[in-house]
């Protein structure tokens, strides 16, 4: 088996690798075909050294060039282009775990190109989801989600059908202002303590923003076919339950377990088969009440989604674009937390919406988007 990693240098990538080994050591032979990285060069020597890929993306240029003067021998491809390039290469699975927009493109050409795709870039879905379920659905490729509610869902799914889902239970660990009404002056530090996962910068400001969610509502329709009133949000702070499925009798069906990305990232590479690990096990002994919430309203996060996927078309992707602008200002401390809602709001009531947009539309929004003139 052949799988190619995208992001190999980021939380869900390292993690993803762990379990290929382990994998490996219960009777798989998975080679990496490919790995890539935006700039950490020297984790991704290390991973090039470990699994001996055939070759591997850089995507700033510059760096890519450092590398390759470090290892003459292993063909190093560079920018967007590089990243196609390994996305179109025939394996069996693609795992996607770069973070942002330019994770969409990896995701539509792998598509394209026939390959299956473990998705962990949320934001491809969110971005262009319409165009890449129906590409998917045309050449007869699977999308596995890596996300955990979603592969809750799946797993919780088993042989169901979407006739007969009456709602999704997305849950939700609330992030780390669950509790605050003030966000006025909550800071980048705080923001980026979340609860219960330890995860990459961006995502973890999504969660403190409820963004996340919003866009794992998104998600959900997509994957499951469903329409947002379908899929809601209940806080559970204790991040074990991953997500349910209420069917249309009344029964309920929840996936449960310790809060491990390696747990879906390896259901998401050997679906729908259980493979033996030695991960962590969940401890009963330690909690002995499931608790549940409402979302803080405060959070304006899955407001703004909702709003942005009932308009539909390009506005999800606007959205998207604006929230991965706000979240690099704010991590630079260019933005205060509520800017971040500011900039997106700013940037949706401008959007002139698509409905049947192409991937070009998108490219071209990113642009227009990067470029307007925006005073906080
Ligand atoms: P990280 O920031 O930890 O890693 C991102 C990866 O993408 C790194 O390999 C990084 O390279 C690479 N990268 C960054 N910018 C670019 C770019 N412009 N072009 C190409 N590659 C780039 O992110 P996470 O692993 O946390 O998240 C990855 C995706 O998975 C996100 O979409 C996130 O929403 C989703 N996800 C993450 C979860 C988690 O637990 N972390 C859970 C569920 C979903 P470099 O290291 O060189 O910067
Ligand atoms: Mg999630």
């Amino acid at each position: 088996m052949q799988i190619s990693v995208l992001g190999s240098t980021g939380s869900i990538g390292v993690q993803t690798l762990e379990v290929i080994e382990n994998l490996n050591r219960n009777g798989y032979n998975i080679k990496i075909k490919a790995l890539s990285a935006n700039k950490n060069i020297s984790l991704l020597q290390k991973q090039i050294e470990k699994f001996n890929p055939e070759c591997v993306c850089v995507c700033d240029v510059s760096k890519a060039n450092e590398l390759k003067n470090i290892l003459p021998g292993i063909q190093i491809l560079s920018g967007n282009e590089g990243l196609i390039c390994i996305a179109r290469q025939k394996v069996n699975i693609i795992v996607n775990a770069i973070v942002g927009f330019d994770g969409m493109l990896p995701t539509f050409e792998a598509i394209c190109a026939k390959n299956d795709v473990a998705l962990a870039n949320k934001e491809s879905l969110v971005i262009a989801g319409q165009l890449i379920m129906q590409e998917a659905k045309k050449n007869n490729v699977r999308i596995i989600p890596i996300d955990s509610e979603h592969s809750a869902i799946l797993q919780s799914m088993q042989e169901y059908t979407t006739d007969d889902i009456e709602k999704i239970y997305l849950t939700a660990s609330g992030g780390p202002f669950h509790k605050i009404k003030n966000l006025a002056n909550v800071t980048l530090e705080q923001a980026l303590k979340h609860p219960t996962w330890s995860m990459g910068q961006k995502i973890s400001i999504d969660s403190a923003t409820m963004i996340n969610k919003g866009f794992e509502i998104f998600e959900a329709c997509c994957f499951f076919d469903l329409p947002q009133e379908k899929v809601n949000v209940l806080v559970h702070a204790q991040s074990l339950i991953h997500s349910m499925v209420q069917f249309k009798d009344g029964c309920i069906i929840a996936q449960l377990g310790p809060s491990d990305m390696r747990l879906p990232i390896q259901y998401a590479l050997t679906y729908p088969k259980r493979v033996k690990n030695d991960f962590k096990r969940l401890d009963f002994n330690l909690c002995n009440l499931f608790e549940f919430d409402k979302p803080n309203e405060s959070l304006l996060g899955i407001e703004l989604c909702r709003q942005a996927i009932n308009i539909g078309g390009t506005m999800p992707a606007a959205l998207c674009i604006a929230n991965d602008i706000a979240v690099r200002k704010f991590l630079n401390k260019e933005f205060a937390f509520l800017d971040i809602y500011k900039f997106i709001k700013y940037v949706m009531s401008r959007h002139d919406v698509i409905l049947n947009y192409s991937i070009e539309d998108v490219l071209e929004l990113k642009n227009q988007i990067e470029n307007l003139n925006y005073e906080v």
